[in-house]
């Protein structure tokens, strides 16, 4: 690894259990109206929404719910909220706010990049590799990030993941402009997450926590951020799904996923993320849980290649101090290998719908951003192979 990097991230972070009480004096540094893009139906029910509106309205910012979304976002679904966004004439004294899981947050992101850049008339035209290759340059409307479930880390990133129909994909758009200007992470909103939901995006943490450390494009800051985020999230993220009103488990992971953000944004991922992306479009497989299914196969991948960085990671986290490398590194790919079946992650990609004649679109489609981190190279045969082995 050699030192010559660069290091972005938010401005602003506020992490803390009931901090979300201080947005009205954040909202009031970033504008006037908060156009709000929900996540969740849960905090919405259960009255959250509500809360924080009025903390808004106190500090004289006015709550104008301009989406909802509750699953992964779409071409349509960041140029519907652009239009309205231009409907309403949302300008720079104006500022997006995002309530909820990685889709809330990467709507915003994206739709808060295209509005101000008019260069582009779909989302679709930023897409890395699919659209017409337009830059953002134009600085996004602010914005503002208040993640819920403990997983994505997106809300450090300078990317938004968006899927496509035609060609079935997803791509980022992306730009060290489109980071959160404030990052608002209160761990107690993730007390309503549901066991199944906390153990995915829990392992997309982990799964971005390791993929990060090993990648190929790995650097120092990176690689201590997913140090601490592992030593947090590894020992938790069973009490996490156990007990979802824990404080220690949902603390942990919350600050877990914020480093993991900040960890993958400036370095890369790898193999799982790679075929992750795949698995979403062509099987519709929820981000974390394709992580968490597909992490177990990439460490076995990238064992070979990345003993050393497996075994600085089993040194941090596991009680191998007697073994030499490769006894620690094995110990940490059968950890993540246990931890994996204690959480009920399936073993193979028949049990989320994976047919034999899907093999090579997964193969294409996991070719990106994600894979072209992984420390070993792999061909599309193969790829192909280690896929149709784990049908
Ligand atoms: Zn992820």
């Amino acid at each position: 690894m050699t030192l010559d990097y660069e290091f972005l991230a938010p401005p602003r972070i506020v992490f803390g259990w009931g901090r979300r009480r201080e947005l009205g004096a954040l909202a009031q540094t970033l504008g006037r109206r908060a156009f709000a893009v929900l996540g969740s139906c849960t905090l919405q029910q259960n009255g959250t929404w509500d809360q924080l509106a009025a903390l808004l309205q106190q500090a004289g910012v006015e709550p104008i719910v301009a989406a909802s979304i509750s699953r992964e976002p779409e071409v349509t679904d960041v140029d519907q909220l652009v239009a309205q966004l231009r409907e309403r004439q949302a300008c720079s004294s104006d500022f997006l706010l995002a309530l909820g899981g990685g889709a809330a947050i990467d709507l915003a992101k994206a739709a808060a990049a295209v509005v101000t850049n008019r260069h582009g008339s779909s989302v679709r035209d930023f897409l890395e590799g699919v659209g017409k290759g337009l830059q953002v340059s134009e600085p996004p409307l602010p914005m503002l990030a208040m993640p819920t479930t403990g997983g994505t880390g997106t809300e450090a990133t300078k990317n938004a993941v968006i899927s496509l129909d035609d060609p079935p994909v997803k791509k980022s758009i992306r730009s060290p402009l489109m980071v959160p200007r404030v990052v608002l992470v209160d761990p107690e909103l993730s007390v309503s997450v549901p066991p199944a939901t906390t153990a995915w995006t829990g392992m997309d943490a982990l799964t971005q926590l390791i993929e990060s450390y090993i990648c190929r494009f790995a650097r120092p800051i990176p690689q201590a951020l997913a140090i601490h985020g592992l030593q947090l999230a590894l020992p938790m993220v069973r009490e996490a799904v156990r007990d979802g009103t824990s404080r220690p488990a949902r603390e942990a992971m919350a600050h877990a996923a914020l480093l993991s953000g900040l960890a993958l944004a400036n370095s890369g991922l790898g193999f799982a993320h790679g075929v992750a992306a795949a698995l979403g479009v062509f099987a519709k497989v929820p981000h974390g849980l394709a992580c968490a299914l597909m992490l177990p196969v990439a460490l076995a991948v990238n064992r070979v290649v990345a003993e050393k960085p497996l075994a600085d990671l089993a040194r941090a986290t596991l009680p191998v101090a007697a073994l030499n490398d490769a006894g620690a590194a094995d110990a940490f790919v059968d950890h993540l290998g246990t931890l994996c079946k204690d959480l009920n992650v399936p073993t193979r990609l028949s049990e989320v719908g994976v047919r034999p004649e899907q093999l090579d679109d997964l193969v294409r489609g996991s070719r990106g951003n994600s894979m072209n981190g992984n420390p070993r190279q792999l061909d599309d045969a193969e790829l192909k192979e280690i896929l149709e082995a784990r049908l």
